[in-house]
Order: structure tokens, then C-alpha cells, then sequence
């Protein structure tokens, strides 16, 4: 499995919100000019076919639009979104906003599927959905990879709850949203993630959703089980 951390960041600094791409063709959450950021890597967007979506807030899903217009133009038209199942209508809605013109031909065109179950399989890849607690934002939802008995894990943005724990005690990587230096009922901080590496050590945290603050303090205290990545960092299991 490899995993590209697309991006790193929160939405207030220069690195790009948290996104990932897994081998070539499957995406966690695709936030706000994920295109753009694909395409400065390197990468054309318009290979992707599978996205995962954690939740909808704006910084996990608004370049939807923007991904299913440029699928009218590649060879490989399939699009198979997971996500909670008031999926369907918001990427709908999102669309209509940004393209009210286009809605038709670009549900004509693209070859769509959507997924809303608990667990799935996905190019070889067994995948389970967690329920995680993102405040207000309900539902939230986290997802574990399994294959060649690895997993890793994307825990999307959460507080600390059981099931980030239930997620930390089997991965092996747990790409996990650490936005504060003190973690709160919406997001996880440094705190939490030192609170999980205690109880399940086992685990590589790699951090993300990160403040800038808090990018600075994790690289001065250099903490071991805790991978601070780049945009554009690439992690093979
Ligand atoms: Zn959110
Ligand atoms: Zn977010």
C-alpha cells in the first residue's frame, strides 16, 4: 500500500487540507482545490475513481464539483463515492452551485456509484467505516485498510473517542487528525495523540489537519511513534 499525504494542513496555512491518495486511483476526502494540488504534483486528477469521504464540512468534499466535471472528459468515467448516506444529495447540491448548467450532462456522462456500507471491499483492500465524534458534524466517520495483515487507518476529523482508540489499538499506521496542541470536542491534539502512543504503542502516528503551531511544536519535541509529514510525502506499508 502506498499513501500520498495530498495534504497535511488545516484550512488557515499554506500547506493543503488534509487529504490523502492511496496507490493511484483512490482518495481520502478531496477538499478544496485538491485538483489544483493534484495536478501541481503531478498527478491529473481524472485517474481517480474511488473517493472516500469522511464527513461534509467544506474542507473534506468542495472540489467535487470540480473532479466530477473533469471525469466527463477522461476515458475512465467511473466514480464510486463512500461516504454517510446524505452523500449523494450534498455532492448534488454542490455540483448544482457550481455549475447549475452542467448538472445533467455531468450525471449523464460520469458512470457513478455510491457506497454507504459499514464495510467494503475496495482494489484488494478490505475497508471497515468507524463512527467517530466530530462534534456538531454528525456523521463523522473514520476508515481502516486491511491487506497482507497491515492496516492502516484514516480517522478524519475527531475528538478523542472509542473508536480512534478501537483504530489506534489495530493499525499499524493511523493517519489521524491532530489539529491543536490541546486536543477539543471537535479535533484531537498533541495531547491525545501522546495519550494513544502510551496505551498502543505498536501503532505510527502520522499527524495531520495540522495549526501551523501546532506543526511546531511536534517537529521541536521530535516525538518518537509521531511522523509529521509534508504535501506531497509518500508512505509505503
Ligand atoms: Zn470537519
Ligand atoms: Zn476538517
Amino acid at each position: 500500500m502506498r499513501i500520498k499525504v495530498i495534504g497535511s494542513g488545516s484550512m488557515w496555512n499554506e500547506h493543503n487540507s488534509a487529504s490523502y491518495m492511496i496507490d493511484d486511483n483512490t482518495l481520502v476526502d478531496i477538499p478544496n482545490g485538491t485538483c489544483k494540488n493534484l495536478f501541481r504534483m503531478g498527478i491529473n486528477p481524472k485517474i481517480i475513481d474511488s473517493i472516500l469521504i469522511t464527513h461534509f464540512h467544506g474542507d473534506h468534499f468542495f472540489d467535487i464539483p470540480f473532479y466530477f466535471l473533469l471525469k466527463t472528459k477522461a476515458d475512465n468515467k467511473n466514480i464510486n463515492i463512500y461516504c454517510s448516506k446524505d452523500g449523494k444529495r450534498k455532492n448534488h447540491n454542490a455540483i448544482k452551485l457550481a455549475f447549475p448548467n452542467s448538472v445533467k450532462d455531468i450525471n449523464n456522462d460520469v458512470n457513478l456509484k455510491y457506497c454507504y456500507n459499514e464495510d467494503f471491499s475496495l482494489n484488494g483492500y478490505r475497508v471497515t467505516k468507524y463512527l467517530v465524534d466530530h462534534g456538531r458534524m454528525k456523521p463523522a466517520y473514520g476508515y481502516v485498510f486491511e491487506s497482507n495483515n497491515k492496516k492502516v487507518g484514516f480517522t478524519g476529523d475527531t475528538s478523542l473517542c472509542e473508536n480512534v482508540e478501537v483504530m489506534a489499538s489495530i493499525c499499524d499506521y493511523l493517519f489521524c487528525d491532530c489539529m491543536f496542541i490541546k486536543g477539543t470536542d471537535q479535533h484531537m491534539g498533541i495531547d491525545n495523540i501522546k495519550m494513544l502512543i502510551d496505551k498502543y504503542p505498536h501503532c505510527q502516528y502520522v499527524v495531520s489537519h495540522l495549526e501551523d503551531n501546532t506543526r511546531q511544536v511536534l517537529k521541536e519535541e521530535n516525538i518518537s511513534n509521531i511522523i509529521v509529514p509534508n504535501d506531497g510525502d509518500v508512505i509505503e506499508v
